[in-house]
C-alpha cells in the first residue's frame, strides 16, 4: 500500500467515525433538543466565551465513536421531560478536558456538560454523563419540591455538613455514608456520585446499601424526589439490566 492510499484509507475512516456519532448524534438531538458538539477548544460556537477557564482539545475518532455509542445507551434511557427539567442544551465531547487548570473528566455549567472521551473505560464514561447530568438538575432546581428546602434539610439530616471533607483524596478509605471518596467532597457531589452509581452500577451500590444505612437513605431520597418531579421515569428507570462491564 502506498503511503497516500493508506493516508486516504484513514482519512476516510476519520470521516465514516463523524458520520456514525453525526447520525446518533442526529437521533438524541431530535427527541432531547440538545445540540451535541466535537468541536476543538477553539472552534467555539458563540457564548462558549464565558467559560474561560475550561479548556478541551478534539478527541480521536475512536473516542468519539464510542462515546457517541455510550450517550446514546444511557441518555436513551431518559424521558425526554427529565432532560427538559435539567435545563440541558448542550453536550460537549472532547479530549484534555481541563477545567480551571486541572485535568477533569467532567464539568457542568447551566445548559452545558462537557465529556471527555479519552476517561480510562467505559464504565466511567458512562457515570460521568449521569454525574454531569444531575448537577445540571441540581443546577435547574427540579420543580415541583425536587431540591428544595425540604430536600436539602432531609439530605442533611441523614449525615450533617459536618461529615464533608474538600480535601479527601482517593488514597482515603471509604467513609461511613458515603460511596468513595470524591462523594465527601460536597454534597452536590455526593448526590451526583450516588446518582450515577444508580444508573450504572446498580448492583455493586445495592451491596453497598444493604452494609450502610445512611448511603441507602441517600439513594432513597434521591429517588423519592426525582420521582416527585418527573413521574415519567417510573420504577423500571432505576431497574435497568446492569451496564456489561466493558
Ligand atoms: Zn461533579
Amino acid at each position: 500500500m502506498t503511503m497516500s492510499l493508506a493516508a486516504a484509507l484513514a482519512h476516510l475512516l476519520v470521516a465514516q467515525a463523524g458520520q456514525d456519532s453525526d447520525r446518533i448524534y442526529a437521533g438524541l438531538a431530535e427527541k432531547y433538543r440538545v445540540e451535541f458538539l466535537e468541536a476543538q477548544g477553539r472552534d467555539l460556537p458563540s457564548g462558549f466565551d464565558r467559560h474561560p477557564d475550561i479548556h478541551w482539545t478534539a478527541a480521536d475518532a475512536d473516542a468519539r465513536r464510542e462515546y457517541a455509542r455510550l450517550i446514546a445507551e444511557e441518555m436513551g434511557r431518559y424521558p425526554a421531560r427529565l432532560v427538559e427539567l435539567s435545563g440541558l442544551k448542550r453536550v460537549v465531547v472532547c479530549a484534555d478536558l481541563t477545567s480551571q487548570g486541572k485535568a477533569v473528566g467532567g464539568r457542568s455549567d447551566p445548559g452545558t456538560i462537557w465529556l471527555n472521551a479519552k476517561a480510562e473505560n467505559a464504565r466511567l464514561k458512562r457515570r460521568l454523563f449521569h454525574h454531569e447530568f444531575f448537577h445540571l438538575l441540581e443546577f435547574n432546581q427540579i420543580p415541583p419540591g425536587g431540591f428544595s428546602n425540604q430536600f436539602l434539610v432531609e439530605w442533611e439530616s441523614i449525615c450533617g455538613r459536618e461529615a464533608y471533607d474538600a480535601t479527601s483524596s482517593a488514597a482515603d478509605p471509604r467513609k461511613e455514608g458515603f460511596i468513595n471518596y470524591y462523594a465527601r467532597k460536597n454534597p452536590s457531589e455526593d448526590r451526583a456520585e450516588i446518582y450515577s452509581m444508580l444508573l450504572v452500577m446498580n448492583k455493586e451500590l445495592k451491596i453497598i446499601r444493604s452494609l450502610d444505612v445512611k448511603v441507602d437513605l441517600k439513594a432513597n431520597l434521591i429517588q423519592k424526589h426525582i420521582l416527585i418531579s418527573c413521574p415519567q421515569i417510573g420504577e423500571r428507570f432505576w431497574s435497568m439490566p446492569p451496564s456489561p462491564v466493558e
